[in-house]
């Protein structure tokens, strides 16, 4: 089912997955995947590895969802690196296999540069890869990226804005955001993307905070968002990962919480591939799956 005819009917829950690297980890993986079925979220997405460096794993793990379970799975896909007969050949095979939505990304430039590829043949932005998928395979519902608290690579905020409306006017239809601590930012993205025009549905990006680990390893990569000091606070206070994640699942469930009561009209959970802290806050909401959150 496409994306964009599920936000219609309701909002939508939806959980992120990042391919595993062995055939061990692999098992595991759909072991946490199929863990999360009884939820019943609305649809999965799997993540691309910067640079294209998973795309065989990507595909593997979408088909395998998209044959073994009931979910709608939604690939991830970043243009940055590649030729526009690579990523051709990657929504064909897509296609066949009946995989109905991608979420279009550029990504980001692999450390030892970029491939010297002709301009006619590359993508600079998301935008031309929106406008490529739109043109040659128009049934495709696509996803696109939105920062509530900016990209790290544009300080300009008003432009950026331009930029995602770009990607909008293309073809999106939706958006999912970066992950935010506090919702202030998210309903402040939303009022502004509106007053630009947008119009499409935009979907809020939400991550437990489970460990000190996860912490740093957020710190290390520019992500463009801040963790509020309440937050921090809270987290300082704790003596252990276990505590920690305590901590962390209360903030998520109560971001989650006043989201639904500001109407929105998706939430993505990054599950990191596991699958206890997403039940624990569905736990802590008081539901066993994803309609009775919905309203
Ligand atoms: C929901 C979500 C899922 C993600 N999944 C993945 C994944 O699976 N794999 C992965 O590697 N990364 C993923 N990312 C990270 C993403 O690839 C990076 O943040 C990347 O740096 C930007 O990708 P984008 O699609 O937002 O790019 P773009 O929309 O192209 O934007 C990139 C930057 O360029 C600027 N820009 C856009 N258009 C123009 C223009 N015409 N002229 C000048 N500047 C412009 C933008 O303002 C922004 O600063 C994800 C991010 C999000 C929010």
């Amino acid at each position: 089912m496409k994306v964009s005819d599920l936000l219609k009917e309701r909002t939508t829950f939806s959980f992120e997955f990042y391919p595993a690297k062995t055939q061990e980890s692999s098992e595991e993986l759909f072991k946490t995947i199929q863990d999360l079925v009884p939820l019943e979220p609305s649809y999965v997405s799997v993540t691309y590895g910067a640079g294209g460096s998973t795309r065989e794993l990507t595909h593997d793990l979408v088909v395998r969802i998209r044959r073994e379970t009931c979910l709608t799975v939604v690939p991830h896909l970043t243009c940055v690196n590649s030729t526009r007969s690579e990523i051709h050949s990657i929504l064909e095979r897509y296609q066949e296999n009946g995989i109905e939505n991608v979420m279009a990304l550029r990504g980001d430039p692999p450390k030892e540069g970029v491939r010297d590829i002709p301009s006619d043949e590359r993508f600079d932005h998301a935008t031309d890869l929106v406008r490529f998928i739109k043109k040659n395979f128009p049934e495709m519902c696509i996803g696109v990226a939105g920062y509530p608290e900016g990209h790290p690579e544009m300080p300009n905020r008003i432009r950026e804005l331009d930029f995602l409306k770009e990607k909008v006017d293309e073809g999106a239809d939706y958006i999912c955001t970066q992950m935010f601590f506090k919702n202030s930012e998210f309903y402040d993205f939303c009022e502004r993307s509106e007053l630009i025009g947008i119009k499409v549905p935009v979907v809020a990006g939400i991550m437990p905070i489970t460990s000190s680990r996860s912490m740093r390893r957020m710190s290390e990569t520019a992500l463009g968002m801040s963790y509020p000091a309440r937050l921090m606070r809270a987290i300082y206070r704790t003596d252990s990962d276990e505590k920690l994640a305590r901590v962390g699942v209360h903030w998520a469930t109560e971001q989650v919480r006043d989201l639904l009561d500001h109407h929105v009209r998706g939430i993505h959970f990054y599950t990191l591939n596991r699958s206890k802290h997403t039940i624990r806050i569905y736990d802590a909401l008081g539901v066993s799956k994803s309609s009775d959150l919905a309203l």
